[in-house]
Protein backbone atom coordinates (compact mmCIF):
# COMPACT_ATOMS: atom_id res chain seq x y z
CA UNK A 1 0.00 0.00 0.00
CA UNK A 2 0.91 3.53 -0.62
CA UNK A 3 1.91 5.59 2.49
CA UNK A 4 0.16 8.61 2.78
CA UNK A 5 1.89 11.72 1.38
CA UNK A 6 1.51 13.78 4.45
CA UNK A 7 1.26 13.87 8.31
CA UNK A 8 -1.29 14.73 9.93
CA UNK A 9 -1.49 18.16 11.67
CA UNK A 10 0.97 17.81 14.76
CA UNK A 11 -1.20 18.67 17.69
CA UNK A 12 0.01 17.90 21.31
CA UNK A 13 -1.80 16.59 23.99
CA UNK A 14 -2.47 19.20 26.41
CA UNK A 15 0.10 18.98 29.20
CA UNK A 16 -2.39 18.48 32.01
CA UNK A 17 -3.61 15.80 30.40
CA UNK A 18 -0.25 14.37 29.48
CA UNK A 19 0.95 14.28 32.94
CA UNK A 20 -1.74 12.48 33.67
CA UNK A 21 -0.73 9.52 31.22
CA UNK A 22 2.33 9.96 32.47
CA UNK A 23 1.09 9.16 36.03
CA UNK A 24 -1.28 5.83 34.33
CA UNK A 25 2.29 4.74 33.01
CA UNK A 26 3.95 4.70 35.72
CA UNK A 27 1.11 3.25 37.70
CA UNK A 28 0.59 0.34 35.23
CA UNK A 29 4.88 -0.23 36.24
CA UNK A 30 3.40 -0.62 39.68
CA UNK A 31 5.01 2.60 41.06
CA UNK A 32 3.00 4.41 43.41
CA UNK A 33 2.34 7.98 42.06
CA UNK A 34 1.36 11.37 44.20
CA UNK A 35 -0.69 13.01 41.29
CA UNK A 36 -0.35 16.54 41.85
CA UNK A 37 -0.50 17.79 38.59
CA UNK A 38 -4.30 17.75 36.70
CA UNK A 39 -6.37 20.37 38.42
CA UNK A 40 -9.05 17.91 40.46
CA UNK A 41 -10.63 18.73 43.29
CA UNK A 42 -9.90 16.04 46.55
CA UNK A 43 -13.19 15.77 47.39
CA UNK A 44 -16.17 13.16 46.21
CA UNK A 45 -19.55 13.82 44.20
CA UNK A 46 -21.96 14.65 46.71
CA UNK A 47 -24.64 11.85 46.78
CA UNK A 48 -27.80 14.41 46.33
CA UNK A 49 -25.61 15.91 43.09
CA UNK A 50 -25.38 11.83 41.90
CA UNK A 51 -28.67 11.00 42.41
CA UNK A 52 -29.89 13.87 40.47
CA UNK A 53 -28.20 12.22 37.71
CA UNK A 54 -29.41 9.06 38.13
CA UNK A 55 -33.03 10.15 38.25
CA UNK A 56 -32.16 11.65 34.59
CA UNK A 57 -30.36 8.61 33.31
CA UNK A 58 -33.32 7.90 31.33
CA UNK A 59 -32.99 11.05 29.47
CA UNK A 60 -31.45 9.93 25.78
CA UNK A 61 -33.17 12.91 23.55
CA UNK A 62 -31.17 15.45 21.83
CA UNK A 63 -31.68 19.55 23.44
CA UNK A 64 -31.83 22.71 22.78
CA UNK A 65 -28.17 24.08 21.51
CA UNK A 66 -27.91 26.36 24.43
CA UNK A 67 -29.12 24.35 26.63
CA UNK A 68 -32.40 23.26 28.78
CA UNK A 69 -34.43 26.13 29.88
CA UNK A 70 -34.59 25.01 33.63
CA UNK A 71 -30.68 24.61 32.85
CA UNK A 72 -30.31 28.39 31.67
CA UNK A 73 -32.81 29.66 34.23
CA UNK A 74 -30.50 27.95 37.03
CA UNK A 75 -27.21 29.32 35.78
CA UNK A 76 -28.62 32.46 35.49
CA UNK A 77 -30.20 32.83 39.12
CA UNK A 78 -26.79 31.68 40.15
CA UNK A 79 -24.83 34.31 38.31
CA UNK A 80 -27.51 37.54 39.16
CA UNK A 81 -26.87 36.10 43.22
CA UNK A 82 -23.23 37.12 42.83
CA UNK A 83 -23.85 40.70 41.42
CA UNK A 84 -24.33 40.10 37.87
CA UNK A 85 -28.38 39.81 36.73
CA UNK A 86 -28.41 37.88 33.73
CA UNK A 87 -31.34 36.61 31.42
CA UNK A 88 -31.66 32.94 30.53
CA UNK A 89 -31.61 34.11 27.43
CA UNK A 90 -27.62 35.16 28.01
CA UNK A 91 -26.51 31.95 29.08
CA UNK A 92 -25.05 28.84 26.43
CA UNK A 93 -24.57 25.24 28.53
CA UNK A 94 -21.64 23.06 26.78
CA UNK A 95 -19.79 19.89 27.58
CA UNK A 96 -17.51 21.82 29.89
CA UNK A 97 -16.65 25.33 29.87
CA UNK A 98 -13.26 23.99 27.78
CA UNK A 99 -14.65 23.29 24.76
CA UNK A 100 -17.00 26.84 25.24
CA UNK A 101 -14.27 28.58 25.66
CA UNK A 102 -12.84 26.99 22.47
CA UNK A 103 -16.28 27.83 20.82
CA UNK A 104 -16.09 31.43 22.01
CA UNK A 105 -12.43 31.84 20.36
CA UNK A 106 -13.85 30.60 16.67
CA UNK A 107 -16.51 32.75 17.16
CA UNK A 108 -14.78 35.46 17.84
CA UNK A 109 -12.48 34.87 14.86
CA UNK A 110 -9.54 36.75 16.22
CA UNK A 111 -6.36 37.28 18.32
CA UNK A 112 -6.57 36.99 21.65
CA UNK A 113 -4.41 38.36 24.39
CA UNK A 114 -3.90 35.89 27.10
CA UNK A 115 -2.17 36.05 30.46
CA UNK A 116 1.64 35.25 31.23
CA UNK A 117 1.49 32.79 32.87
CA UNK A 118 -2.65 31.54 32.12
CA UNK A 119 -3.84 27.99 32.14
CA UNK A 120 -3.05 25.63 29.75
CA UNK A 121 -5.38 25.72 27.59
CA UNK A 122 -6.20 29.41 26.16
CA UNK A 123 -3.43 29.53 23.94
CA UNK A 124 -3.29 26.35 22.52
CA UNK A 125 -7.15 26.37 21.77
CA UNK A 126 -6.19 30.04 20.50
CA UNK A 127 -3.23 28.40 18.08
CA UNK A 128 -6.38 25.51 17.22
CA UNK A 129 -8.75 28.41 16.09
CA UNK A 130 -6.47 29.98 14.13
CA UNK A 131 -5.52 33.09 16.03
CA UNK A 132 -2.30 34.20 17.82
CA UNK A 133 -2.30 33.90 21.40
CA UNK A 134 -0.24 36.97 22.65
CA UNK A 135 1.09 36.73 25.95
CA UNK A 136 1.39 39.57 28.36
CA UNK A 137 2.72 39.10 32.06
CA UNK A 138 0.90 39.45 35.06
CA UNK A 139 1.25 42.18 37.56
CA UNK A 140 3.59 40.74 40.34
CA UNK A 141 1.35 38.82 43.08
CA UNK A 142 -2.04 39.29 41.05
CA UNK A 143 -2.28 36.32 38.56
CA UNK A 144 -4.57 35.80 35.67
CA UNK A 145 -5.00 39.49 34.28
CA UNK A 146 -2.43 40.61 31.63
CA UNK A 147 -0.73 43.83 32.96
CA UNK A 148 -3.50 46.68 32.48
CA UNK A 149 -0.01 49.11 32.04
CA UNK A 150 1.35 46.50 29.11
CA UNK A 151 -1.70 45.46 27.23
CA UNK A 152 -2.41 48.79 25.42
CA UNK A 153 1.31 48.91 24.41
CA UNK A 154 1.16 44.93 23.63
CA UNK A 155 -2.46 45.46 21.39
CA UNK A 156 -0.83 48.41 19.67
CA UNK A 157 2.00 46.54 18.61
CA UNK A 158 0.13 43.48 17.27
CA UNK A 159 -2.23 45.60 15.63
CA UNK A 160 1.05 47.07 14.12
CA UNK A 161 1.67 44.02 12.62
CA UNK A 162 -1.00 43.47 11.21
CA UNK A 163 -2.67 40.81 13.62
CA UNK A 164 -6.75 41.32 14.09
CA UNK A 165 -6.67 41.30 18.05
CA UNK A 166 -9.91 41.01 19.33
CA UNK A 167 -10.27 39.87 22.98
CA UNK A 168 -8.25 39.21 26.33
CA UNK A 169 -8.56 36.39 28.30
CA UNK A 170 -8.49 36.98 32.25
CA UNK A 171 -9.07 34.00 34.97
CA UNK A 172 -10.46 34.76 38.60
CA UNK A 173 -9.02 32.93 41.19
CA UNK A 174 -5.84 32.03 39.09
CA UNK A 175 -5.04 28.88 37.66
CA UNK A 176 -1.59 28.42 38.18
CA UNK A 177 -1.03 30.84 40.65
CA UNK A 178 -3.56 30.33 43.09
CA UNK A 179 -4.10 34.44 43.40
CA UNK A 180 -6.65 36.69 42.66
CA UNK A 181 -6.19 40.27 40.99
CA UNK A 182 -7.15 43.01 42.69
CA UNK A 183 -10.48 44.97 42.40
CA UNK A 184 -8.14 47.62 40.74
CA UNK A 185 -6.29 45.86 38.48
CA UNK A 186 -9.60 44.60 36.72
CA UNK A 187 -10.94 47.67 36.56
CA UNK A 188 -8.16 49.24 35.01
CA UNK A 189 -8.07 46.29 32.04
CA UNK A 190 -12.04 47.15 31.23
CA UNK A 191 -10.45 50.52 30.95
CA UNK A 192 -8.15 49.47 28.66
CA UNK A 193 -10.41 46.99 26.62
CA UNK A 194 -13.05 49.85 26.40
CA UNK A 195 -10.30 51.94 24.53
CA UNK A 196 -9.11 49.20 22.79
CA UNK A 197 -12.20 47.64 21.67
CA UNK A 198 -11.41 44.42 23.17
CA UNK A 199 -13.52 41.66 24.83
CA UNK A 200 -13.31 40.36 27.89
CA UNK A 201 -13.48 36.74 28.40
CA UNK A 202 -13.40 36.04 32.17
CA UNK A 203 -13.05 32.47 33.34
CA UNK A 204 -14.53 32.21 36.75
CA UNK A 205 -14.74 28.67 37.39
CA UNK A 206 -12.88 29.03 40.79
CA UNK A 207 -15.01 31.40 41.80
CA UNK A 208 -16.39 29.82 44.61
CA UNK A 209 -13.20 28.67 45.92
CA UNK A 210 -11.87 31.56 47.40
CA UNK A 211 -10.00 30.50 50.54
CA UNK A 212 -11.22 34.00 52.73
CA UNK A 213 -14.98 33.61 53.29
CA UNK A 214 -14.75 37.61 53.49
CA UNK A 215 -13.59 38.23 49.95
CA UNK A 216 -14.97 38.00 46.42
CA UNK A 217 -13.14 37.64 43.32
CA UNK A 218 -13.47 40.79 41.35
CA UNK A 219 -15.37 39.90 37.93
CA UNK A 220 -14.89 42.80 34.55
CA UNK A 221 -18.42 41.82 34.09
CA UNK A 222 -19.10 44.44 36.56
CA UNK A 223 -17.09 47.04 35.23
CA UNK A 224 -17.51 46.80 31.57
CA UNK A 225 -20.25 44.72 31.16
CA UNK A 226 -21.31 45.69 27.34
CA UNK A 227 -18.47 43.11 26.34
CA UNK A 228 -17.38 40.31 29.17
CA UNK A 229 -18.26 36.87 28.50
CA UNK A 230 -17.96 34.65 32.02
CA UNK A 231 -17.64 31.08 31.67
CA UNK A 232 -17.81 29.33 34.73
CA UNK A 233 -18.22 25.08 35.01
CA UNK A 234 -19.52 22.43 37.94
CA UNK A 235 -16.01 21.01 37.11
CA UNK A 236 -14.16 22.54 40.57
CA UNK A 237 -16.50 23.82 43.09
CA UNK A 238 -18.54 20.47 42.83
CA UNK A 239 -16.05 18.37 42.03
CA UNK A 240 -18.03 16.32 38.70
CA UNK A 241 -14.84 17.76 36.02
CA UNK A 242 -15.81 14.11 34.61
CA UNK A 243 -19.67 15.05 33.87
CA UNK A 244 -18.23 17.63 31.29
CA UNK A 245 -20.85 20.51 32.00
CA UNK A 246 -20.04 24.36 31.81
CA UNK A 247 -21.32 27.34 30.96
CA UNK A 248 -21.43 30.89 29.70
CA UNK A 249 -22.98 34.17 30.59
CA UNK A 250 -22.85 36.37 27.12
CA UNK A 251 -22.60 39.79 27.67
CA UNK A 252 -26.09 42.05 26.64
CA UNK A 253 -26.81 44.21 23.72
CA UNK A 254 -26.28 43.68 19.88
CA UNK A 255 -22.46 42.23 20.29
CA UNK A 256 -23.29 40.35 22.79
CA UNK A 257 -26.43 38.80 21.07
CA UNK A 258 -24.61 38.40 18.16
CA UNK A 259 -21.60 36.72 19.56
CA UNK A 260 -24.20 34.18 21.53
CA UNK A 261 -25.52 33.47 17.81
CA UNK A 262 -21.97 32.67 16.40
CA UNK A 263 -21.73 30.63 19.92
CA UNK A 264 -24.18 28.71 19.14
CA UNK A 265 -23.15 28.13 15.88
CA UNK A 266 -20.00 26.74 16.53
CA UNK A 267 -21.55 24.85 19.25
CA UNK A 268 -24.18 22.83 16.68
CA UNK A 269 -21.48 21.70 14.51
CA UNK A 270 -19.31 20.56 17.33
CA UNK A 271 -21.23 18.98 20.55
CA UNK A 272 -25.17 19.79 19.42
CA UNK A 273 -26.10 19.86 22.85
CA UNK A 274 -24.27 19.74 26.24
CA UNK A 275 -25.47 16.11 28.05
CA UNK A 276 -29.00 16.30 29.06
CA UNK A 277 -28.52 14.03 32.18
CA UNK A 278 -25.61 16.37 32.82
CA UNK A 279 -27.78 19.34 32.41
CA UNK A 280 -30.50 18.40 34.78
CA UNK A 281 -27.90 17.32 37.49
CA UNK A 282 -26.41 20.84 36.72
CA UNK A 283 -29.70 22.79 36.98
CA UNK A 284 -30.02 21.00 40.16
CA UNK A 285 -26.51 22.48 41.41
CA UNK A 286 -27.00 26.12 39.80
CA UNK A 287 -30.01 26.75 41.82
CA UNK A 288 -27.49 26.21 44.72
CA UNK A 289 -29.27 23.68 47.33
CA UNK A 290 -28.82 23.98 50.90
CA UNK A 291 -26.68 20.47 51.10
CA UNK A 292 -24.28 21.82 48.08
CA UNK A 293 -23.88 25.11 49.50
CA UNK A 294 -22.34 23.71 52.26
CA UNK A 295 -20.24 21.34 50.35
CA UNK A 296 -18.98 23.80 48.28
CA UNK A 297 -18.11 26.06 51.49
CA UNK A 298 -16.36 22.98 53.31
CA UNK A 299 -13.88 22.29 49.89
CA UNK A 300 -13.04 25.66 50.11
CA UNK A 301 -12.08 26.03 53.30
CA UNK A 302 -10.09 21.88 53.06
CA UNK A 303 -8.48 23.15 49.72
CA UNK A 304 -7.47 27.32 51.69
CA UNK A 305 -5.57 24.86 54.60
CA UNK A 306 -4.10 22.36 52.49
CA UNK A 307 -2.82 25.17 50.05
CA UNK A 308 -1.56 27.41 52.77
CA UNK A 309 0.40 24.21 54.43
CA UNK A 310 1.66 23.50 51.47
CA UNK A 311 2.86 26.81 50.67
CA UNK A 312 4.24 27.40 54.39
CA UNK A 313 6.83 24.47 53.71
CA UNK A 314 7.71 25.27 50.19
CA UNK A 315 8.22 28.83 51.65
CA UNK A 316 10.63 27.76 54.36
CA UNK A 317 12.30 25.24 51.92
CA UNK A 318 13.73 28.48 50.05
CA UNK A 319 11.32 29.01 47.35
CA UNK A 320 9.58 31.88 46.09
CA UNK A 321 5.62 30.94 46.96
CA UNK A 322 2.98 33.62 45.78
CA UNK A 323 0.68 33.74 48.82
CA UNK A 324 -2.47 31.23 47.77
CA UNK A 325 -5.64 32.79 47.87
CA UNK A 326 -8.11 30.89 45.87
CA UNK A 327 -8.25 28.00 43.60
CA UNK A 328 -6.20 24.67 44.56
CA UNK A 329 -3.11 25.45 43.32
CA UNK A 330 0.47 26.98 44.77
CA UNK A 331 3.36 27.78 42.26
CA UNK A 332 6.49 27.67 44.65
CA UNK A 333 8.92 29.56 41.97
CA UNK A 334 12.51 27.15 42.63
CA UNK A 335 14.74 30.49 41.53
CA UNK A 336 16.32 31.44 44.59
CA UNK A 337 17.17 27.54 44.54
CA UNK A 338 18.49 27.04 41.24
CA UNK A 339 22.05 26.68 42.35
CA UNK A 340 21.62 23.67 44.75
CA UNK A 341 19.37 21.86 43.07
CA UNK A 342 21.70 21.81 40.07
CA UNK A 343 24.33 20.88 42.30
CA UNK A 344 22.64 18.55 44.31
CA UNK A 345 20.44 16.94 41.48
CA UNK A 346 22.07 17.78 38.37
CA UNK A 347 18.24 20.26 37.62
CA UNK A 348 18.37 23.42 36.13
CA UNK A 349 14.86 24.15 34.64
CA UNK A 350 11.26 23.41 35.91
CA UNK A 351 11.08 21.03 33.03
CA UNK A 352 13.88 19.13 34.55
CA UNK A 353 12.45 19.29 37.99
CA UNK A 354 9.14 18.43 37.03
CA UNK A 355 10.95 14.75 35.24
CA UNK A 356 12.71 14.34 38.90
CA UNK A 357 9.70 14.73 40.71
CA UNK A 358 7.94 11.71 38.83
CA UNK A 359 10.80 9.57 38.22
CA UNK A 360 12.39 9.57 41.74
CA UNK A 361 9.89 10.69 43.76
CA UNK A 362 6.76 9.63 41.80
CA UNK A 363 5.09 13.00 42.20
CA UNK A 364 3.63 14.39 39.44
CA UNK A 365 3.45 18.57 38.99
CA UNK A 366 3.58 20.69 35.81
CA UNK A 367 6.42 23.12 34.61
CA UNK A 368 5.72 26.50 34.43
CA UNK A 369 6.69 26.40 31.10
CA UNK A 370 3.20 24.79 30.57
CA UNK A 371 1.43 27.83 31.08
CA UNK A 372 4.05 29.68 28.79
CA UNK A 373 5.84 31.20 31.81
CA UNK A 374 8.96 31.46 34.07
CA UNK A 375 11.56 28.40 33.78
CA UNK A 376 11.82 27.86 37.44
CA UNK A 377 8.00 27.92 38.88
CA UNK A 378 5.95 24.31 39.37
CA UNK A 379 2.32 24.04 39.51
CA UNK A 380 1.10 21.84 41.68
CA UNK A 381 -2.83 20.92 42.72
CA UNK A 382 -2.79 20.69 46.73
CA UNK A 383 -3.87 17.49 47.14
CA UNK A 384 -6.27 17.00 50.47
CA UNK A 385 -4.67 13.36 50.87
CA UNK A 386 -1.51 15.38 52.08
CA UNK A 387 -3.39 16.66 55.09
CA UNK A 388 -6.42 14.57 55.59
CA UNK A 389 -5.82 11.23 54.54
CA UNK A 390 -6.04 9.30 51.22
CA UNK A 391 -9.46 7.78 51.25
CA UNK A 392 -12.99 9.63 50.37
CA UNK A 393 -14.33 8.60 53.66
CA UNK A 394 -11.05 9.90 55.09
CA UNK A 395 -11.59 13.64 53.59
CA UNK A 396 -15.31 13.44 54.53
CA UNK A 397 -14.31 13.24 57.79
CA UNK A 398 -12.03 15.75 57.35
CA UNK A 399 -14.68 18.15 55.69
CA UNK A 400 -16.64 17.81 58.63
CA UNK A 401 -13.97 19.96 60.83
CA UNK A 402 -11.39 21.11 58.64
CA UNK A 403 -8.37 22.46 60.41
N1 LIG B 1 -10.58 27.01 33.07
C1 LIG B 1 -9.64 26.79 33.99
C2 LIG B 1 -8.89 27.95 34.56
C3 LIG B 1 -9.36 25.49 34.41
O1 LIG B 1 -8.42 25.27 35.33
C4 LIG B 1 -10.08 24.41 33.84
C5 LIG B 1 -9.79 23.01 34.21
O2 LIG B 1 -8.69 22.61 34.39
C6 LIG B 1 -11.06 24.71 32.88
C7 LIG B 1 -11.29 26.01 32.52
C8 LIG B 1 -11.84 23.64 32.18
O3 LIG B 1 -12.81 23.11 32.94
P1 LIG B 1 -14.03 22.27 32.37
O4 LIG B 1 -13.86 22.07 30.91
O5 LIG B 1 -14.01 21.01 33.13
O6 LIG B 1 -15.24 23.09 32.67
Amino acid sequence: VRPLPFEPRRVPLSATLAVNEAIARKRREGVRVLPLGFGEAGIPIHPALARELGAAAGRGGYGPVAGSAALRGAAAGYWSRRGLPTDPSAVVAGPGSKPLLYALLAALGGDVVVPSPSWVSYAAQASLAGAEPIRVATPPGEGGVPSPALLADAVVRARARGRDVRAVVVTLPDNPTGTIASEDAVRRLCAVAREQDLVIISDEIYRDLVHDPARTAPSPARHAPERTVVTTALSKSLAAGGWRLGVARLPDGPFGRALRDSVLGVASEIWSSAPAPMQHAAAYAFAEPPELVERVDRSRRLHAAVAAAVADRFTAAGARVPRPEGAFYVYPDFGPLRDALADNHGVRTADDLTGLLLERYGVGVLPGSSFGDAPSALRMRVAPSLLYGETDEQRLTALASPA
